[in-house]
């Protein structure tokens, strides 16, 4: 069966504003069939909104998180929450241990830490997010220009902060069944087709240049911090 689903949401756990149970209530409005919640470094998110939609057959959650690595933001996707490394090689060991997927998140979008070329380095990840609602058009088109050869999966995500984002871009998974096991198989298989859309709200909110700024120094200021906690570079893969 096709299947329609959100897998970059953030809630009120990290910097978005809706609550899980209204996140839950909002995806299944907009027609999708599963959502993950990846707040910041955390699974919270994802598992408070899995509690809230445990009596719900038409809507999936899957436990997610978007971690703020050294090299910049990677979609964890798994069946239950794993330890998070902001050392991306120490995150890729955990995540290959727990059978969960890596995704860079916007790989191309320098305002919101993407991991830029690094996602070249293609044993580390399982698929690729080359279209962000949240990120502008040009780096959108240059996440899959340079990603569309390497033969992985690609995603289209909202990275909804606002509960109106949510499910503006979207995808279509080709799935046996409506499980976590069944959609990360799909990611994994590239049974997916992708929905790429923008949002008035999001792409108003993008013009807000101030807060843009603000939150591009903020990104800056945080991988500093983490780079002397690391104490330099971590190894290459
Ligand atoms: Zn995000």
């Amino acid at each position: 069966m096709m299947i329609q689903g959100d897998l970059h949401i953030h809630s009120y756990v990290s910097d978005g504003e809706a609550t899980p149970e209204e996140i839950v209530k909002y995806s299944i409005k907009k027609g999708l069939n599963t959502i993950s919640i990846t707040d910041h470094n955390t699974f919270s998110g994802s598992l408070l909104a899995m509690h809230k939609a445990k009596d719900i057959k038409k809507l999936l959650v899957i436990p997610g998180a978007e971690v703020r690595t050294f090299w910049g933001d990677v979609l964890v996707l798994c069946q239950a929450p794993i330890r998070i490394s902001v050392n991306p090689v120490r995150l890729w060991e955990e995540a290959r241990k727990n059978h969960c997927l890596l995704i860079p998140a916007h790989p191309f979008d320098i305002l919101r830490l993407g991991i830029g070329a690094r996602s070249r380095y293609v044993s580390l990840w399982d698929a690729y997010e080359v279209f962000n609602s949240s990120s502008d058009p040009l780096t959108n088109l240059i996440s899959f220009l340079y990603l569309r050869d390497l033969g992985k999966p690609m995603l289209s995500n909202s990275d909804a902060h606002t509960l109106e984002g949510i499910g503006s871009s979207r995808n279509i998974f080709e799935v046996g069944e409506l499980s976590v096991e069944s959609v990360l198989e799909a990611i994994l298989k590239n049974s997916v087709r992708l929905v790429p859309t923008y949002s008035i709200p999001s792409t108003i909110a993008k013009l807000r240049w101030g807060a843009r700024i603000r939150r591009f120094s903020k990104n800056l200021r945080e991988r500093y911090e983490l780079y002397l906690r690391l104490g330099g570079l971590p190894p290459h893969p």
